[in-house]
C-alpha cells in the first residue's frame, strides 16, 4: 500500500528530477515545472556543473511560508506556484540559482544575506531571459525594481533594514527580512553589468543605431554586456565554492577580477550602494518595451474621471501575457487608493475575481481593500488564510487591519487561525497587526 502512495506521489520530469507532492497535485505539478531540467543546464552554462547530483521539488502545503527553500538536492516549493500555465516558474529557477549562489557560495551572516539571494535573483533572471527572452529579463528586473520601491516606502527611506548590508545585531533575521536583500542586491549587480560592459561596449552602441533591426541589435548588445559580467559570477562562484563570505571578500575578488577597470570600479558610490538606506544611489537602464503597455493601460485608469469608464474593454488586455496582466495591477497599486467606482468597472470588464492566478490574485485583492470595496473583504481573508506564503499573507492581513468594515474580522480571523499557521508566519502576521 505504501509503495502504491509513493509512485503516486512523484513523477520524473527530467533525467535527474522528481516532483513530490500530494498525489491530487502530481499532475499538475508536474506540467507547471516541467522546463526544470532546460533551467538546470543553463544555470550550469552560467554558473559551473551542477554539483549535487539529484535536483528534486518538493511541493508543500499551502502553509509554508516562502515561495521556496534551497536545500540541496531537494528544492521545496509553495503550491501558490501552481498557476496552470508556467507563468510563475521563475521561482524555480530561483530555487535552481542558489544551488550556485547560496549552496555553494553562502553568506557567512544574515547581515550579508544579499549575496546570497542579489547574485540568485540576478541569476534566476538570467535563466529566464535565456528562455523567454532579453527584453522579458529586463520586464522582470524593472518589475523588481518596483518591489524595492515598495519595500523602502514600507519601512521608511531611513529605516535601517532598506541598506543592502545590515547590522542584525540583536534582530531577528525574520524581522528584517523584505524585497530589499534581493532587489537592492539585483540591481547594484544589473548596474555594475551596464558599467563594466567592456570594450565591446561601444563599438555594440554604435551598431544598434546602424541595424534596422532594433530587436536583434538589442539583443546583439545586451548580450555582449552581459558575458563580460557573467564571467566574474562564474569565476567568484568558482573562488568561493564551499565558503561562507562577506560583502568585503565579494568586491575585493570584484577589484581583483576587473583589475585592468579600477577606475570605472572607483566610480560607483560603495558606500551609498551597500551602507546607506533608502533607494541606491544609481537607477540601472531598463529596456521598457514589455513595461509601457503596463503602463500606459494604468494610467488611462488613474487619470480616468467616472465618464470615461465606459471606454475600457475586456479587449485592453488581449494582447497582454499574465506577467503583464500582474505588472499593471503592481502600477495601479503604487496609486492605491482609487475611486471605488473604477474597481468596480474594472471588475466588470477584466473580471479579475475569476483568476487564480496567486500573483494576480494577490495584487487585485490588495487593490480592492485599499480601494474600500467591502465586497472584496471575504475573497482578500479567503486569500489571507487558504495559503500561508508570507508574501501575500502578511499584505492581505495588513490591508484588511487598516480598512475600517474589516478591521476587527482581520483580527478576529488571525486568532482563530494562528494555531493553525507556520509559527514564523504567525509571530510576524501578529506584529504586523499588533496583537499577539
Ligand atoms: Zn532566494
Amino acid at each position: 500500500m505504501q509503495t502504491y502512495c509513493c509512485i503516486h506521489n512523484r513523477r520524473q520530469i527530467g533525467p535527474r528530477t522528481l516532483v513530490w507532492s500530494e498525489k491530487e497535485q502530481v499532475e499538475k505539478s508536474a506540467y507547471e515545472f516541467s522546463e526544470t531540467e532546460s533551467m538546470l543546464k543553463i544555470a550550469e552554462d552560467l554558473g559551473g556543473p551542477y554539483i549535487w547530483g539529484q535536483y528534486d521539488l518538493l511541493v508543500l502545503p499551502p502553509s509554508f511560508p516562502y515561495g521556496g527553500m534551497e536545500h540541496p538536492c531537494l528544492t521545496f516549493v509553495t503550491p501558490t506556484l501552481l498557476a496552470g500555465d508556467k507563468s510563475l516558474s521563475n521561482v524555480i529557477a530561483h530555487e535552481i540559482s542558489h544551488s550556485w549562489t547560496g549552496n555553494l557560495v553562502t553568506n557567512k551572516t544574515w547581515d550579508h544575506f544579499w549575496l546570497n539571494e542579489g547574485h540568485t535573483v540576478y541569476l534566476e533572471r538570467h535563466i529566464c531571459g535565456r528562455l523567454f527572452g532579453e527584453k522579458f529579463r529586463h520586464f522582470h528586473a524593472l518589475g523588481g525594481w518596483g518591489e524595492l520601491q515598495n519595500s523602502i516606502k514600507t519601512f521608511g527611506e531611513t529605516h535601517p533594514f532598506t541598506k543592502l548590508v545590515v547590522d542584525l545585531t540583536n534582530v531577528d533575521p525574520d524581522v528584517a527580512y523584505s524585497s530589499v536583500p534581493y532587489e537592492k542586491g539585483f540591481a547594484l549587480l544589473f548596474y555594475l553589468e551596464q558599467l563594466l560592459g567592456g570594450p565591446g561596449k561601444q563599438l555594440a552602441f554604435s551598431d544598434f543605431f546602424a541595424l534596422r533591426d532594433f530587436s536583434s541589435a538589442f539583443q546583439q548588445i545586451t548580450y555582449v554586456l552581459q558575458e563580460v559580467f557573467l564571467g566574474f559570477l562564474k569565476a567568484y562562484v568558482e573562488k568561493f565554492s564551499y565558503k561562507s563570505i562577506t560583502t568585503d571578500d565579494w568586491k575585493d575578488f570584484l577589484y581583483s577580477h576587473f583589475k585592468d577597470k579600477v577606475d570605472t570600479l572607483n566610480q560607483v558610490d560603495w558606500n551609498a550602494w551597500l551602507y546607506s538606506p533608502g533607494l541606491p544611489p544609481v537607477k540601472p537602464n531598463y529596456d521598457m518595451t514589455l513595461t509601457n503597455a503596463c503602463i500606459a493601460l494604468s494610467q488611462r485608469w488613474i487619470t480616468g474621471k467616472e465618464d470615461d469608464l465606459n471606454s475600457f474593454s475586456s479587449a485592453d488586455l488581449k494582447d497582454f501575457s499574465s506577467h503583464q496582466v500582474n505588472e499593471f495591477l503592481a502600477q495601479m497599486l503604487q496609486k492605491a487608493p482609487l475611486p471605488l467606482g473604477h474597481i468596480k468597472r474594472m471588475q466588470e470588464v477584466y473580471n479579475f475575481n475569476a483568476i487564480n492566478n496567486s500573483e494576480i490574485r494577490f495584487r487585485w485583492l490588495r487593490l480592492c481593500i485599499q480601494s474600500k470595496w467591502e465586497e472584496a473583504i471575504p475573497l482578500a481573508l479567503k486569500m489571507a488564510t487558504e495559503q500561508g506564503r508570507m508574501k501575500f499573507t502578511r499584505p492581505l492581513f495588513k490591508d484588511l487591519a487598516a480598512f475600517d468594515k474589516s478591521h476587527d474580522q482581520a483580527i478576529r480571523t488571525y486568532q482563530e487561525h494562528k494555531a493553525c499557521m507556520h509559527p514564523v508566519t504567525a509571530m510576524l502576521v501578529g506584529k504586523d497587526l499588533k496583537v499577539d
